[in-house]
């Protein structure tokens, strides 16, 4: 493998002074200047030599250096934060020289279809082997739970980068949500969130950067997580509809799970319905639902599915409203702020 020479150029230190870029705290920026640690970051990834690669949030530009180190034939980088463009800028011009193709999109990753920034060349088929497509962010905190929720359903459909097969990603985020992400049944850390994540993929937590390493170094320390789309989910229900069952199964971590399925069930009928719920299930009631194992999920998901297709009138129950509390995306959209609570 040839290893992309780029001529010499300033640090990401020097960058940040000569373009006097300060750290927007909005955009939850924090810059990482070392470079055994970004190419650490990258080493992580795979093998993304004469592969594409989609990078979120490039700033000033470190973890985009470690890529393009490694020949990729493809680079995407998204950043919302214009004020990078010099540096980006300049960096695509050095590389034009080279075979790899840089393009660069100034906008918000939220709002960008995945799909479109891949060449179509390198698509595999779902059960074939992961296409030779990688993304990888060192994601801004105030998006990245967020985003791995889009990025997850998106994978439940094959959308998206999805729709090339199925790509790999390697992001980062705040350690505490790491572990979520990857915590096991039993786990201190087990949440909604770790269920749908390994529901759909392989999350693994590569290693933990410390917070002491980012300019400005924020209050936390933060963890590179690697995920494998799953050829098989370990589910078949909507990925919505699972996520309805899951959130409230998750809504009370210290009571017994059957108490919270039962808000999914009108006040009057909740004992009988999930007493059924979990029979159908063949779940023991009197566990918690950290104690639950995808799987089981799964059958939970299914006995309530038999239930409203049973009961339709219960289908649109809704216990917040119930409680009335002002909850304006129950069922349609996930509320990313219940992600980060349990
Ligand atoms: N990759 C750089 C590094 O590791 O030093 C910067 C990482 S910094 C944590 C997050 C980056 O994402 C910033 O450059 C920020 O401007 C950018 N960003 C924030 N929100 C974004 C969004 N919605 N879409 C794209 N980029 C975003």
């Amino acid at each position: 493998m040839v290893s992309l020479r780029l001529p010499p150029t300033p640090t990401i230190r020097d960058i940040i002074k000569l373009y006097r870029l300060s750290a927007i705290k909005q955009l939850s920026q924090n810059f990482l200047m070392n470079e055994a640690l970004t190419d650490k970051i990258v080493k992580s990834v795979g093998k993304i030599y004469n592969s594409q690669v989609l990078e979120v949030g490039p700033g000033p530009g470190g973890i985009t250096r470690s890529i393009l180190k490694k020949n990729p034939k493809k680079l995407i980088v998204v950043e919302k934060d214009q004020r990078f463009r010099p540096i980006l800028d300049l960096m695509e011009s050095i590389v034009s020289a080279s075979d790899v193709d840089m393009t660069l999109i100034y906008n918000d990753i939220m709002s960008i279809n995945t799909k479109d920034v891949f060449s179509f060349k390198d698509k595999k088929e779902w059960n074939d082997e992961c296409p030779n497509i990688f993304i990888v962010g060192n994601l801004p905190f105030s998006i990245s739970t967020a985003l791995i929720i889009k990025w997850l359903h998106a994978i439940s459909k094959q959308k998206e980068a999805w729709s090339h097969g199925r790509v790999r990603m390697t992001l980062t985020f705040q350690k505490e949500v790491a572990e979520r992400l990857v915590a096991d049944v039993m786990g201190n850390q087990r949440c909604r969130l770790s269920v749908m994540a390994q529901t759909w993929t392989l999350p693994k937590l590569q290693f933990i950067i410390p917070g002491s390493a980012f300019v400005p170094k924020p209050d936390v320390d933060v963890g590179v997580v690697s995920f494998v789309p799953l050829k098989t989910p370990r589910t078949n229900h909507d990925f919505l509809f699972f996520e309805k069952v899951n959130r409230h199964l998750f809504s009370f971590r210290q009571k017994y799970c059957i108490k919270c399925a039962g808000t999914l069930f009108p006040m009057d009928r909740r004992k009988q319905l999930s007493t059924t719920m979990f029979k159908l299930a063949k779940i023991n009631p009197g566990i918690r639902s950290f104690q639950l194992t995808v799987e089981e999920i799964n059958r939970l998901v299914s006995a309530y599915k038999y239930l409203c297709e049973k009961h339709p009138e219960i289908v649109s129950y809704d216990y917040r409203a119930s409680k009335k509390i002002v909850s304006k995306k129950l069922t349609k959209s996930i509320s990313v702020q219940d992600f980060t609570e349990n």
